[in-house]
């Protein structure tokens, strides 16, 4: 367990940040002991929030939790699913969301410079108004920089354009020891002594704090359209996706989502979708230089669904029915969070996504839980969502507790299991933090483990920072 924090360094924190930066009532701190997992037992009230404003006070907080050998825990937007930000050993949460300004967008080298706070939404916002383009787009645009940068994050463009990781060219990061480093720059490669730069990103708040990133950017795409294609079953939907790759036609995004949550969705919203038919429907967003290029496209992603057995090619082509679509398929999550337990993130070879689905049917019929799942189709990213509530007739009808909590430990398990028999990973985008780290030597063998324990060591000796995390702490502090 942390120490507790004493007066004198209630007053010595104050006098870094000025009081208003500083929360130490208990029901203020509330929204600060959890993420967006969903179950109470994946909180913890910290003892203090601390917001510093730059680098420097960041520096001065870490140094002062060192010298008392208090845990800190740096948080972004809380959007993360599995319990990265909590603040697991009390001690201080550092919340990042006071160092929000945008420094720069140089559109001649095409390379933005921000602090860790700012918003996607406000990121990506401020970088189309100069005509450039942010591609990664995790679903929700509350997560902060800092936040996607530490969980390497994803989202559904991966597939054409790639992870956070391949975006950061910079960083700017305060060390649990205090120090304060730089990492890369405006620079488009470099092989200039190991990659602590790829190391923190990914790193889950527990090396560093990150600060300020230098964040690459591309020219906004010339035309964005998405096609709706609905399917009686989600092997033809799935086996589509290597078709089109073959043929040289990488989409920006291809989302697999079952009819069920959609319906679920709508109804939530009160917005349709353009098609009710079939089981599973595959949503393909193509991108473009113009709108010849698209149609082109269109025509040739048409051709190959209908060669799988799809039912119907919808096209979202006016702006208003791409806004509805993209609408539904980004609030799904919100429409059937009440219910939801747990959403699993395992990333298995492209080729093993539709084996794993069936394995995840089965699982749902032998424990008789509902696990609707969806994903990312071209990437391998499957979200498997562990649900306290029975799917009936478009509606979710709540299940009670004693039923659906003695299983979920099992489906979990059986899951992870197979995720490991076709080569996958437990995480594929949300990252291990307090929910998947009993897991991780499913898939990581201890000798890998033991170099990222040895790696947590130099960066951060007395395990003041994120401890609990990744890997289970083995030291009392
Ligand atoms: C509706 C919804 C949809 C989502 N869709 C996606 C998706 O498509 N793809 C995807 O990848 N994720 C997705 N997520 C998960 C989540 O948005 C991402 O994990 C996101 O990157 C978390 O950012 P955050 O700022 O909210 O971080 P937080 O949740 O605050 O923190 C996440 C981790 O990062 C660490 N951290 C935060 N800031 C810093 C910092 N400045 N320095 C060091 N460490 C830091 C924290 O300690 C913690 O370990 C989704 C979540 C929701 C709720």
């Amino acid at each position: 367990m942390g120490k507790k924090i004493s007066s004198k360094l209630f007053a010595e924190l104050e006098h870094i940040v000025g009081v208003h930066n500083i929360i130490k009532e208990r029901e203020k701190m509330l929204d600060y002991s959890h993420d967006e997992f969903s179950l109470k037992e994946i909180s913890r009230m910290p003892d203090m929030v601390v917001k510093p404003s730059s680098a420097v006070e960041t520096s001065s907080i870490l140094k002062l939790a060192c010298r008392e050998n208090i845990p800190v825990t740096p948080r972004g937007g809380a959007t993360g699913l599995c319990g990265g930000c909590v603040p697991q050993y009390g001690g201080i949460v550092l919340s990042l969301e006071n160092m929000n300004r945008i420094k720069e967008i140089d559109k001649d080298s095409q390379m933005a410079v921000v602090e860790a706070g700012v918003t996607l939404m406000e990121f990506s916002r401020a970088v189309e108004d100069e005509g450039l383009y942010f591609p990664p787009h995790p679903g929700d645009e509350s997560a902060f920089i800092g936040g996607l940068i530490a969980t390497n994050a994803g989202g559904s463009r991966a597939v054409k354009y790639g992870v956070i990781r391949h975006y950061i060219c910079g960083l700017e990061v305060v060390l649990p020891t205090g120090k304060i480093i730089r990492l890369g720059g405006k620079l488009i490669k470099s092989s200039t002594g190991y990659s602590l730069l790829n190391l923190m990103i990914g790193s889950e708040g527990t090396l560093g704090v990150i600060t300020e990133a230098v964040i690459r950017l591309l020219p906004f795409p010339g035309a964005i359209r998405t096609l709706i294609i609905p399917y009686h079953g989600l092997e033809e939907a799935i086996e589509t996706v290597p078709l089109l790759l073959k043929k040289n036609i990488l989409p920006m995004a291809v989302e697999f989502i079952p009819r069920e949550v959609i319906q679920v969705t709508e109804d939530y919203l009160q917005k349709k979708w353009p098609c009710a038919e079939g089981e599973t429907h595959l949503a393909v967003i193509l991108d473009a230089r113009g709108t010849d290029e698209l149609d082109f496209l269109s025509e040739e992603v048409a051709e190959i669904c209908f060669e799988k057995g799809a039912l119907d090619v919808f096209v979202a082509d006016s702006p208003q029915k791409q806004r509805d679509v993209l609408e539904i398929r980004s609030k799904i999550y919100e429409a059937i969070k009440t219910y939801t337990v747990e959403i699993l993130d395992i990333v298995v070879p492209r080729g093993e996504i539709a084996v794993h689905v069936k394995k995840v049917q089965e699982v749902s019929e032998k424990y008789g839980i509902w696990l609707p799942t969806f994903g990312h189709a071209a990437d391998g990213n499957v979200h498997t969502h562990i649900m306290k509530g029975r799917y009936v007739d478009g509606k979710i009808i709540p299940v009670p507790e004693n039923t659906w909590r003695p299983k979920i430990d099992q489906v979990r398990e059986e899951l992870y299991r197979d995720c490991r028999l076709r080569g996958g990973m437990i995480s594929g985008e949300h990252g291990i933090g307090l929910v998947k780290q009993p897991f991780i030597d499913l898939v990581l063998d201890e000798e890998t483990l033991s170099l990222m324990r040895g790696i947590k060591d130099v960066f951060d000796p007395d395990r003041i920072l994120n401890p609990g995390k990744i890997f289970p702490m083995n030291k009392e502090i």
